[in-house]
């Protein structure tokens, strides 16, 4: 089964995504676990995308999609993709459906965590206290709020008119979420 959970930052997807990991033995896809590890590593592409990164701007689409394209081919993960972040832009869907379409896969649920933006400040910065991410400062999160929701509604408008995809109160508790979750995917 290969699920995108979509939402703004803070909407929960990183903790939904963990639980869906462990629930169905499948790989979480964390776009921005995957740039952080970039910086971290001092990386060529780190380097790149460090300024963008902590402005709270989205990375380049060919930077992620680049970053993504062998983890979707790599057969043991066939068919137990969990993205986390990913798709954010109308050319990153469409990546995606390129990749999982040329190694038989397809894209099962699509789950959208809506969360307004009162609340993702008040979650991030709680988090930025327990993980001190550089890009958690509270002018930055309202920028990462924003633009999200700029430049996802095209991605929105992308997936919204299938039956596989669900749109889910991200304010609710986290078991609360989970279960909706669970029903709609039928685990
Ligand atoms: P996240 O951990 O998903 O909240 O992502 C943190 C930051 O990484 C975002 O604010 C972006 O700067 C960058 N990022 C993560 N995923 C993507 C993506 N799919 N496209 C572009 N930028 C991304």
């Amino acid at each position: 089964m290969n699920i995108i959970l979509f939402g703004p930052p803070g909407a929960g997807k990183g903790t939904q995504a963990k639980y869906l990991v462990n629930k169905l033995n499948a790989f979480q896809i964390s776009t921005g676990d995957l740039l952080r590890e970039e910086i971290n590593k001092e990386t060529n592409i780190g380097k790149k995308i460090i300024n963008d990164m902590n402005d709270g701007k989205f990375v380049n689409d060919e930077i992620v999609n680049q970053l993504i394209e062998n983890l979707i081919s790599d057969p043991i993960k066939k068919n137990k993709l969990i993205f986390d972040g990913y798709p954010r832009s109308l050319s990153q869907a469409q990546n995606l459906n390129k990749l999982l379409n040329s190694s038989n896969q397809k894209i099962d649920f699509v789950l959208f965590l809506n969360v307004d933006k009162e609340t993702v400040i008040k979650r991030i910065e709680k988090r930025k206290i327990i993980e001190n991410r550089s890009d958690d400062e509270t002018e930055t999160i309202i920028k990462r709020y924003e633009t999200y929701m700029k430049t996802t509604q095209p991605v929105l408008n992308f997936y919204s008119k299938n039956p596989n995809f669900k749109e889910i109160d991200g304010t609710l508790q986290i078991d609360e979420i989970t279960r909706k979750i669970e029903t709609f995917i039928n685990v």
